[in-house]
Formats: C-alpha cells, structure tokens, sequence
C-alpha cells in the first residue's frame, strides 16, 4: 500500500549551515504573478492526481492503496506567463540554472534500495526517503529493514518521516494521531534519524488543524500531495480561493492555507487516470513536460516553483506496473533520472526547504554539511543570496 503522500525546517539540524546559505526566493513574488501551473496543452493528464485522477472515479483508493484528496478539477486553470515577460532565457527552452527538481520516495519498499538507489548513485542524485515505522519494523522482505535506512543515510540520503502505520489521518483522535505522528519522529530518532519533514499517508490530514497542530509541534515541514509544482512565496496557486500570497499557515479567519510548510505540495508518479493505463513512455513524456512546467516561473537563478516528485515501488515486471498506478517500471525511473542529468537539473532534497517566518516564504538551503561533500547534488547548490542561484550545469 502506499502511495502519495508529503512532509518540515532544518533549522534544528543545520541551523547554522543554514544560515550561510540561506538563500531565499522569497522577493520572487512579483515574477510568480499567476503561476498556473501550466499544464500545457497535452491532453495526456499530469502525474497530478489533482484534478485529473479526481475525475476518474479511481478518486478512493486503487490496488496500492493510493488516495486521492482532490476534488480540483482545474489545477491549471491559467495560462503561464507569456515568454516576453520573463526575460532572456525562455527562448530556447530554459535555462539549466533555472531548473531544479526534488525527487522522494515514500514507504520503504526494498526495491527503492534494489533498483532505485543504484540509479541514483549513477547519476550522482540524492533523493528523500519517508519511512513507515513499523514497515521496517515489520520483516517484511518487500521493505527496508534497519540496515538499508542506514546504507541511505550513510550515503547522504535524506530520511523522514512517514508515519508509524500508514493509515490516514483524517479521522483519527489525537491519541492515535500524536502516536503516527510523534511517534514515527521518536522511533527514527530511537535509529540515530532526525527527521524534521512529515509526509501525510494518502495526502490525507494536511487541512484538518487537529492534525497540522500536532504535526506542527514534531516537525519544521509537511509534505502532501497532488500538485505538479511547489510554490516557494505560495502564491502560484491559480485556482484557489483566496489567492495565497505568502506561507502563512493560517488565515485570518483561522482556515488552513492551501500551501504552508505543513503542507507542501508535491506531485506522485501515478500512470492509472481516467480509466486508461498510461505506458512507461507515455509516462516519460509527462515527466519531461512536468519538470519543465517551472519554466516561466523561474528566472535568472531565482527559483519560485519547484516541482516535487514522490515515487513508490519500482519493478522491472511489467504486469507489477499494471497493477498499481504508483509503481514505475525500473527502465523508465533510470529514463527519467538521465534526462535530468543530461538537461541539467539541479536535484534537491526536501530538506533543503528552509522556512523565513517574516516574510512566510520559504527559501531552498545549501545543502546540509552532513548531506554534501559528494560531487553530486552538492555540485549544485551554490551560495549566493539572497537568490538561491545555481551554477553552471550538471
Ligand atoms: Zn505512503
């Protein structure tokens, strides 16, 4: 089971890297004017369950326990901003120094280890992995046991939490929610993990202030789902009412946000919409039409929208693939994960989310001392506030 789901501030961890580096994206308001998220003009849906899967009647749940909280039918209901507008490097395409992607995996699966982690490493990528507690505590030789936690963060992973059991948090009483949600930061603490970013099983909970509370008090970010991008002012979200225009976790009236730190959006491989069974390379092609999607809002190395991909189980059996529309086929992840190298894409890990509680905003950290070092993702992030800026290119 397991699916789509989200996650927290560093400031505990790295405080003081931080700092150096904290390089905020957070003036990027003005360029960032209606970000649409625009889905372009592919009638082939987005990985975004929003709207789309929403549509489909597989809304409840499928064979992988997938949920879908959606009910938006038009996550894109704007047009991006014209090139003209955005400056120089639209042109042709866009410009590497723009383009910056996180990747995660949720619930433990061993193949995230078997045939995720190798591909990883061969590109140079980290990634961000939210662990079920008592899925690793469980034996079961489908999922990460202790030791492959530890392989990932010995090798500069980046591990969080994502629950104790995996049930939805929506309707749960606060026992229960304080043990799924406490408790899965102290049974990683209790493995030499601190996490600091919470993921929502099923994307469920992240607009119930029972649960944001709790959340809140355990960890500095959330992570949900079902949008294609993240908005880094939270004020890209077209259609939703009443425009955002920052991160605060409250309105005035006291309603949850849409976008905050305790529930940052993020986007899970899903190819089961609307009845049809999206193939791996028609999967390919959405990927490359989402990572691109930032395009128009990000520019001159400011960075103001960051799509955020969550994976699940991978396999190389193609009928594995037909049964669950989070699962990837090996092939196609190893695809996607070349483009991203060969296009240079600057892969994030989620903790690399800092959060600026003046302005509501979050901005994107250097990344933490005890994740760098490598000629990997460290590469790429560069210092220069109080945009986050990148260099060159892979
Ligand atoms: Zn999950």
């Amino acid at each position: 089971m397991s699916n789509l789901e989200r996650n927290a501030n560093f400031r505990t961890l790295f405080g003081i890297v931080v700092i150096s580096i904290a390089i905020m994206l957070v003036i990027g308001s003005s360029s960032f004017p209606n970000m649409a998220l625009s889905k372009s003009s592919s009638h082939v849906p987005l990985l975004s369950n929003g709207g789309i899967i929403g549509n489909s009647g597989i809304g409840a749940s499928n064979l992988n326990g997938f949920h879908n909280q959606s009910s938006s039918t038009s996550l894109y209901s704007a047009p991006p901003p014209s090139a003209s507008t955005l400056g120089g490097n639209i042109s042709k395409g866009v410009s590497s120094s723009n383009k910056v992607v996180m990747i995660g995996f949720d619930d433990g699966w061993k193949s995230q280890i078997t045939y995720a982690k190798p591909i990883l490493d061969k590109y140079g990528l980290k990634a961000s992995f939210f662990v079920v507690c008592n899925y690793v505590n469980s034996g079961d030789i489908r999922r990460m046991n202790w030791q492959d936690i530890a392989t990932l963060q010995q090798d500069r992973m980046d591990v969080q939490s994502h629950t104790m059991d995996h049930k939805p948090l929506d309707k749960m009483s606060t026992n229960a929610l304080i043990y799924e949600i406490a408790g899965s930061k102290q049974c990683l603490a209790s493995h030499g993990i601190d996490s600091t970013i919470f993921g929502y099983p099923f994307n469920l909970g992240s607009n119930k202030p029972s649960v944001v509370d709790i959340v809140s008090k355990y960890y500095n970010f959330a992570r949900t789902g079902t949008y294609p991008l993240m908005s880094l002012n939270c004020n890209g979200f077209a259609n939703k009412k009443p425009q955002q225009t920052d991160c605060r976790t409250y309105l005035p009236d006291g309603k949850l946000t849409f976008a905050n730190r305790y529930d940052i959006r993020s986007d899970s491989f899903f190819h089961i919409s609307s009845g049809h069974n999206y193939g791996p390379s028609e999967m390919f092609q959405q990927f490359i039409q989402q990572v691109n999607s930032q395009v128009p809002y990000n520019n001159n190395g400011k960075i103001n929208a960051i799509p955020i991909i969550t994976y699940h189980d991978l396999t190389y059996n193609i009928q594995d693939y037909n049964k669950a529309g989070t699962t990837i086929t090996v092939p196609l992840f190893d695809q996607e994960m070349q483009y991203l190298h060969d296009n240079g894409f600057k892969v994030l890990l989620l903790n690399q989310f800092g959060f600026d509680p003046t302005n509501n905003v979050f901005y994107l950290k250097k990344i933490p001392s005890s994740t760098s070092g490598t000629a990997t993702n460290a590469a790429i992030l560069l210092s220069g506030a109080p945009s986050y800026s990148t260099s060159k290119t892979k």
